[in-house]
């Protein structure tokens, strides 16, 4: 059976059988879930974390090295940022267009004891320069994601100007990348029990508490990711990519469900990479450069999320947002998807942030903090799915370019 197929099952095994728990034994479910099911959950997430960081870094300092010349490098980031920029905007209009045509917040939702304390969200001059690590060591200790980006392509692009002298630094960083892609594939074969204890213990925790309340809301959200995801990704795969997006939404599915399941762009990047390379024929040097770009930087499905959230708020506490203020919402819901963090529930955290700016009031977070959490790994789906779409068009066309598909190896040799 096939490994996509295997982690598919696992996913449905685990919500039937925490839904079932939920309503009918609900204390078999705690002991399960103790014993059972969070701790499969948690051992394929941590070991996905573990490797994490070390991916960003070697596969980051590797793709710079092997893009070789700035121009290039300048090209290809120039794209990824103009991509990036493009489909997260067309995301959160998506969000806006549905959120005015079906009002979600306009069902008689009580706001009555709804409080959320929030103080976490930095500023969008905070997110920008705190780009650049002073401690390049504490970025990797803490797994703060842009630093280790920014980090790796000052190395990477370090390697590339210094061609032979440091060529058994690179070889170093080549067999270091070598060695986490090996891993990944080891680890995925636990990926469908991880993927099974999880959605057990994720859907036999929260039931279907709160989604009958929030059924507008979610099928606003949900609805948005499908149309973003066939639509804006659907056609800039075939346009841009020259890929069929049956072919690219197959290809790209098993990283697809391990985002659903994790709930995070970061920990699902060491298997969006290999997926990417491997079923959509990514070249490494730009998967390794766009994929850990995007699992930090972009989020559509989070912003979509965002751009539902701040319209629902609005219509609940009866505010009726200008023009001015859509602008903005979609001026701050691009930058807080850069800000935020490829983590599980930091998009909410970063609704603040939109919310502050429009004035509305932040407390409207706890309406929607119920069923986030199945939201969540909705939207991460659709986030990892926007970096590989990216890649995709990335390397169409670079090969239109130039011979930009050598692999590291083949350049290195
Ligand atoms: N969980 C999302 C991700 O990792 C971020 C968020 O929207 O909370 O992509």
């Amino acid at each position: 059976m096939k490994l996509t197929t295997k982690i598919f099952i696992g996913l449905i095994l685990g919500a039937g059988i925490g839904l079932v728990l939920h309503f009918t034994a609900p204390d078999l479910f705690g002991t399960l879930d103790s014993y059972v099911f969070s701790p499969l959950g948690t051992i394929f997430l941590n070991l996905i974390k573990m490797l994490v960081v070390p991916i960003v870094f070697f596969s980051i300092t590797l793709g710079t090295a092997s893009l070789g010349d700035p121009k290039k490098l300048g090209r290809i980031g120039g794209k990824t940022i103009a991509f990036f920029l493009a489909t997260t905007t067309i995301a959160i209009t998506i969000a806006l267009a549905l959120a005015y045509i079906f009002q979600p917040g306009n069902t008689g939702i009580d706001t009555a004891g709804a409080s959320f304390e929030s103080n976490e969200a930095p500023t969008v001059v905070e997110t920008f320069t705190n780009i650049i690590p002073a401690n390049p060591i504490l970025a990797m200790v803490e797994g703060n994601m842009l630093q280790i980006i920014a980090f790796s392509i000052f190395i990477g692009f370090a390697l590339a100007m210094l061609g032979k002298k440091t060529a058994a630094v690179l070889r170093v960083v080549e067999q270091g990348n070598e060695i986490m892609m090996f891993l990944v594939n080891l680890i995925m074969k636990f990926a469908p029990y991880g993927a099974f204890g999880l959605l057990a213990s994720a859907i036999g925790t929260m039931g279907l508490d709160g989604a009958k309340a929030m059924a507008s809301y979610m099928l606003v959200v949900i609805a948005c990711l499908i149309i973003h995801a066939i639509v804006t990704y659907g056609s800039a795969v075939s346009f841009l990519g020259k890929m069929s997006p049956i072919a690219f939404f197959k290809g790209f599915f098993p990283a697809m469900t391990v985002a659903f399941s994790t709930s995070s762009s970061s920990a699902t990047l060491p298997i969006s990479m290999k997926t990417a390379q491997e079923n959509l024929k990514v070249p490494k040097p730009i998967s390794s450069f766009v994929q850990p770009l995007g699992s930090t930087i972009n989020m559509d499905g989070t912003a979509i999320m965002q751009g539902v959230a701040t319209v629902f708020i609005a219509q609940v506490y009866n505010t009726d947002l200008s023009f001015s203020q859509l602008l903005m919402i979609v001026l701050v819901a691009v930058l807080a998807s850069v800000g935020t963090a490829g983590v599980p529930g930091v998009g909410l955290i970063m609704l603040a942030m939109v919310l502050n700016q429009v004035s509305l009031p932040v407390e409207g977070i706890a309406l929607i903090i119920g069923i986030d959490r199945l939201l969540d790994m909705a939207r991460t789906a659709l986030n990892v799915t926007g970096d590989a779409a990216c890649a995709v068009i990335v390397s169409e066309t670079e090969n239109n370019n130039s011979e930009s598909s050598d692999t590291p190896t083949q350049q290195l040799n």
